[in-house]
């Protein structure tokens, strides 16, 4: 059997693993001229920067990660992560607990905030399509207020949190899922009661050695990887891909696999369909959208700016939703004495902004980072933009029916899935890539060649029932 996959992410780098380890051949194609996708590092002057933070939480994943490389000399577990969020001129632990917060609340809120999350946890409140109302009906209006909810998803999606599916929340908040009243004040007033401790691993070279490890596996073990090999079209006659377009080297080829494996976006894989789908399957790709971020990075003369690996910026104060310091993570990522920052701004398509130059976007977001005291100026030598399109699927509210729609109709072409972040359009992170890659290959290796029908639809049921029975 011989399968092609498109995108050379963690997403396909896990399943082409995954196939050669059951003795399916693969060839990846990836359009960019190197493999990683969104979980690329690269370095310049002595710094090594990644697409904005990226922390591997995945104990899960782990174990079955050591079949492919020696996990343990690729990543260290770093129990120092400490993340934030800044809300009122302050930083908060990130996952927010209800005890800091309720130590700087003034104390005669304290009753309204108690007996909304009882009542809210009692009846729910509101409409909990949406994640306003999903928030609210966990911990109350004062707290759903207090802590900005609806300036952070305005900065990440660019629309407000009554806009927003609740799957963000039940995805994205997943703590606040089964808190009660008891357990929120038993972690708040009780020391004993200690908060589950989250595995936070690390690459010390920087994120891409997942990837790269992955890389090496699937050369070392006869797949190929054709880098700068875009894919651009797909023949379908009769249900099947017949022959997938590829541009390579300037040059345009046809090729043919028994199976497709593709981890672009769903929004382009449709328009690669030829002959093109109904209108309804095209109205739906339309309707899906993705939001684009900038990130400025910054060096830094001082040893550290930030007391956390990350911070979010919750406030109408910054254009800038997010502040990465990466020497957090492993001080392998910048020189002593200086340090490097990444400042994440969410954009939707077609934004002006994203034409500005390095210089515009600096000097922005460097007075804002003065104002709310990050750092000053003087203290930067050096920035440079890199501008990364199609990063976060918006959960709008009925994001769900037109990818169903597009899921409908990709599910009757038999020997092609689209999987992944964007292939899915979920806003997952690595490890749910890689486990999910390894599922995938998991599945076409058990079902073979001529047998594979099912595994669209099978993976396609899954991803639209993700969120149901959360929560
Ligand atoms: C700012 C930011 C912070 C993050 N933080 C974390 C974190 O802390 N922890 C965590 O675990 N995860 C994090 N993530 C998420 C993580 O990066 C992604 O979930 C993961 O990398 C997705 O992998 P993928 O392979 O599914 O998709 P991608 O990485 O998008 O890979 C898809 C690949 O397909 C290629 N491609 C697309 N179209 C074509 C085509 N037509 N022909 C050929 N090739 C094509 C692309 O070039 C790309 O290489 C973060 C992501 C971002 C952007």
């Amino acid at each position: 059997m011989n399968v092609l996959i498109i995108g050379a992410g963690v997403t396909g780098l896990s399943i082409g693993s995954a196939l050669l380890k059951a003795g399916v051949g693969i060839t990846l194609l990836e359009k960019g001229s190197s493999v990683a996708g969104l979980a690329a590092s690269f370095t310049k002057d002595g710094y090594t920067f990644d697409l904005g933070p990226h922390i591997f939480f995945g104990k899960k994943v782990y174990s079955k990660m050591e079949e492919y490389f020696d996990v343990d000399k690729v990543i260290v577990e770093n129990r120092k992560l400490k993340r934030g969020i800044y809300i009122h001129g302050r930083i908060y632990s990130y996952p927010l607990q209800l005890s800091e917060i309720l130590r700087r609340m003034a104390w005669r809120k304290w009753p309204k905030v108690l007996l909304e999350i009882a009542t809210a946890r009692l009846f729910g409140a509101g409409n909990e399509e949406t994640v306003h109302g999903w928030v609210r009906g966990k911990i109350g209006k004062t707290l759903v207020d207090y802590i900005e909810l609806d300036t952070y998803v305005r900065k990440l999606y660019g629309i407000s949190a009554s806009e927003t599916s609740a799957d963000w929340g039940k995805h994205r908040l997943k703590p606040l899922g089964n808190l009660t009243l008891w357990k929120a004040l038993d972690k708040a007033f009780n020391p004993k009661v200690k908060g589950k401790r989250r595995f936070t691993y690390y690459p010390p070279k920087g994120i891409g050695e997942i990837p790269r490890e992955f890389a090496a596996y699937v050369t070392a073990h006869g797949g190929n990887i054709r880098l700068d090999t875009a894919v651009e079209g797909l023949i379908v006659k009769s249900g099947r891909v017949e022959g997938v377009k590829v541009l390579t080297d300037g040059v345009k080829k046809v090729l043919s696999a028994d199976f497709i494996v593709s981890t672009a976006r769903i929004t382009e894989l449709v328009r690669m369909l030829e002959p093109p789908p109904p209108r309804e399957v095209l109205d739906g790709a339309a309707r899906l959208r993705y939001r684009d971020v900038i990130i400025l990075y910054l060096i830094v003369a001082r040893e550290r700016v930030l007391d956390h690996c990350f911070v979010y910026y919750s406030t109408r104060d910054t254009w800038f939703k997010r502040v990465t310091e990466f020497k957090h993570f492993s001080a392998q990522m910048a020189p002593q004495n200086s340090t490097s920052l990444a400042v994440e701004i969410c954009v939707d398509p077609g934004d002006p902004s994203w034409e500005y130059d390095d210089r515009r976007i600096f000097e922005v977001v460097v007075e804002e980072m003065e104002r709310v005291n990050i750092l000053k100026r003087q203290e930067v030598t050096d920035y440079f933009t890199v501008k990364v399109p199609a990063v976060y699927p918006v959960y709008y509210l009925k994001y769900q029916e037109h990818l169903g729609c597009m899921l409908d109709y990709f599910a009757g072409i038999k020997n092609l899935v689209s999987v992944g972040r964007g292939g899915l359009y979920q806003h997952d992170n690595m490890p749910t890539a890689i486990a999910s890659g390894f599922d995938v290959a998991g599945l076409i290796a058990e079902y073979g060649r001529g047998k594979t029908d099912e595994i669209p639809a099978t993976i396609y049921r899954k991803r639209l029932h993700k969120y149901e029975d959360t929560f």
